[in-house]
Order: structure tokens, then sequence, then C-alpha cells
């Protein structure tokens, strides 16, 4: 499984880049994690849209689903050109109903609510979702191919069921949008020690910094992770590609 980073920036882009955003590979399956802004564009340095299979929401906020709007545009010329003949499926974990059924662009997108505790197949990859703690509903993941697995937060504050849904994962994909002097002061998000706290509870097999503040110096984010964890630790950015 080879998985690309496409944004990582929290927030809004940086130039050239985009914000939350990965795609996933696995023999011939596709799939987009998030779709945030900028992420379009990257995407395609990557893959084909017509290959894409699906595409998989942790929630709603704007950082993760503010290129879905214009893939689905994309979808629609694709098809309408015969470049593809099938829907791209949209799943997601968004509880306003009109918002969720904005993911709906029949006959080219189709949109499926998930939750917690949800299971899900696309091609050979496997998907289990857990409960987040942030402002609106989000989901984070483990994502398995084989026996290998990827752990994957999206957006939250600690919380203890992250520990559970990222055992043994060989790659803890963790957000870190906070240096460890902000604990406390901002909630919804992840410390960098905390990111590297729960890479040493769950026994992950490398941690990867992302969902990544605009200000300060990286590198104290890997610094404080590493207090806490002793496997290999490092920030992602856009273009970055990690075999599984
Ligand atoms: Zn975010």
């Amino acid at each position: 499984m080879h998985i690309t980073t496409l944004g990582s920036w929290g927030a809004y882009p940086a130039a050239q880049s985009a914000t939350s955003g990965y795609l996933l590979e696995s023999g011939t399956t596709r799939i987009l994690v998030d779709c945030g802004s900028g992420v379009l564009a990257q995407l395609q340095r990557y893959t084909e849209l017509e290959w894409l299979d699906a595409v998989v929401l942790s929630h709603s906020h704007t950082d993760h689903i503010a290129d879905v709007y214009c893939l689905q545009y994309a979808i629609m010329i694709l098809t309408e050109l015969g470049k593809r003949s099938r829907p791209l499926d949209i799943y997601a974990h968004i509880e306003e109903p009109e918002r969720m059924e904005s993911l709906n662009y029949p006959p080219y997108c189709r949109a499926y609510p998930i939750d917690a505790g949800d299971r899900l197949t696309i091609g050979d990859v496997r998907f289990q979702f857990g409960r987040n703690v942030h402002p609106v509903s989000c989901l984070s993941m483990r994502i398995e191919h084989q026996d290998r697995s990827i752990a994957y937060t999206a957006d939250t504050e600690w919380h203890d069921g992250l520990v559970e849904l990222s055992r043994g994962a060989d790659m803890l994909l963790s957000e870190c949008s906070l240096y460890n002097q902000q604990f406390g002061k901002i909630r919804g998000h992840l410390t960098a020690g905390e990111a590297g706290r729960l890479a040493a509870l769950a026994d992950a097999g490398r941690l990867v910094l992302t969902h990544l503040p605009h200000y300060g110096d990286h590198q104290t984010l890997v610094r404080q992770a590493q207090e806490h964890y002793s496997g290999p630790v490092q920030l992602t950015y856009t273009g970055d590609c990690f075999v599984i």
C-alpha cells in the first residue's frame, strides 16, 4: 500500500501546497482520504482522475472537504467526455443533512454516510472508523491492506479511543496542530507531545506528523513528539510518499 501526502497544512494551504488530503494506492485501487483546499490540483500529479475509486471524508470542516465540489465537476466532465464510465463513491461523516446531500451529484457522484464503529472495504483496502473529539463530528480511521496498517487521527483532541484504533499500526499519521506550549489553550486538536504519546501507547511502527501549523519551527514539533516516542518521527509535506 502506498500513501502519498497531497497536503498537510491545517486551516489553509501554503503556496504550491494543500490542506488535508492523502492518496492511497493498493494494486488497482485508488482512494482519496480527505479533500481539502488545493488537494485536487495536487492529486492530478499522482493519478488520472479517471482511475479514482472513492473518496473518504473525515469531517465537514473546509480544510478537509473544500475541493470535493470541484472534484464533482471534474468527474462530470470526464464522464461526459467518455473517459470515465462509473460514478465516484464519496463516503462522508457529515451530520448536516444539506451538506451530506450536496455530496450527491447524480449520476456522476454517489454519497454514502459513514459513522464511528463502521467498517468499509474499498477494493482490497479495509477501513475502520473511530469517533473523535472535535467541534464537529469527526472520524479517525484505521486503514488496512493485507497485514499492513495505517492509523489516521484526522482532527481531534486527545481521547483514549485513539490508542485502540492505532494499536500496532505500521504508520501513525497524526494531526499535530499545536506545539506543547499551547496545551489546554486550543480545544479540538493534538499537541506534538500528545502525538508522540499516542504513538508510544499504541506501539506504532512510525509516527508521521501532519495537519501542521503555519507558525513556529516545525522541527520543534518533531523534538516534542520524540520526548514521548522512541520510534521514527517525521513531518510530512505535499509529495511525500510512504510504502506501508
Ligand atoms: Zn482540519
